[in-house]
């Protein structure tokens, strides 16, 4: 694995977690399965270790990377980088996409301090995103991939799980990373759903019953969600007000937000 540029060190504020564990990059590339002429966009390439495997298999990569120390470096080792320099949160992933031709593969071992942030403007971006593997912390993949009834299921898993299919692919422990983060890490896919797979719902409709819902985890929906959604509602459409919002499926959810029972 690369050393990255001379006498750069790890930064904490950028999530800087290197990976070096050979097996591990190797896993993450066949569980991408990368084709030539794909539109791969990787989010903080760091010291190359996962763009360069990437680029084994491909011919051009795109990655944003916000650490100006490494970006000089990364596009001396292969030219065929095309580097964004920005915060991935400033990017246009649509603008981009058109830039690029068309939907595109995002992928990354993500800054971990900035995961869920990550998440919700990929999901603004949700119509130019043919697939997302991501490397994140463990518990934060289990959030995303949770059923309902679980303590692990919140908005997170809602909002996500209203548009992309999530698959745990598997768990990568801190021992692959230099420095080693504090904590398990694991690779999710992020899938969109088939057509037709959940009814049409309103996307803001979605967020603002899915936030109030989840604003007070213990409460009762008929408290959580007055003035937001009528009780009246909540019993048309089979729901008990009784009922907690970790209760209630993403369909529910989805047809509350559609407003057709
Ligand atoms: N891909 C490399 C690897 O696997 O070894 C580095 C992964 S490291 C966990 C996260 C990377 O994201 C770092 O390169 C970091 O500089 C970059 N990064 C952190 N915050 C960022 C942001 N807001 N926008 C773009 N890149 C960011």
């Amino acid at each position: 694995m690369s050393r990255g540029p001379e006498g750069h060190r790890a930064k904490k504020n950028f999530g800087q977690n290197f990976l070096h564990d050979r097996t591990v990059i190797d896993n993450i590339v066949r569980a991408i399965d990368p084709r030539p002429g794909e539109r791969i966009v990787e989010i903080g390439p760091g010291r190359g270790a996962l763009s360069f495997a990437l680029l084994k298999r491909i011919d051009a990569l795109t990655a944003i990377e916000i650490d100006r120390d490494l970006i000089p470096w990364l596009k001396q080792q292969d030219a065929r980088i095309n580097i964004v320099e920005s915060d991935v949160l400033k990017v246009d992933f649509s603008a981009l996409a058109e830039s690029l031709g068309g939907p595109i593969r995002l992928v990354g071992n993500l800054p971990y301090n900035i995961s869920s942030p990550i998440l919700f403007h990929a999901l603004d971006h949700a119509p130019v995103i043919r697939d997302m593997h991501f490397m994140l912390q463990k518990e934060v993949v289990e959030r995303m991939a949770a059923g309902h009834g679980n303590k692990d299921y919140g908005r997170l898993t809602v909002m996500l799980q209203s548009v992309f299919a999530i698959s745990h692919l598997f768990n990568v422990p801190p021992g692959a990373f230099t420095p080693s983060p504090k904590v398990d890490s694991a690779i999710v896919r992020l899938a969109p759903l088939a057509a037709g797979a959940l009814p049409a719902f309103d996307e803001a409709r979605l967020e603002q019953i899915v936030r109030a819902a989840f604003s007070m985890r213990r409460k009762t929906l008929r408290n959580t969600l007055k003035g937001v959604v009528d009780e009246a509602e909540l019993v048309a459409q089979g729901i008990d007000p009784n009922d907690r919002a970790e209760q209630l499926s993403v369909l529910d959810f989805v047809r509350l937000a559609a407003g057709t029972p």
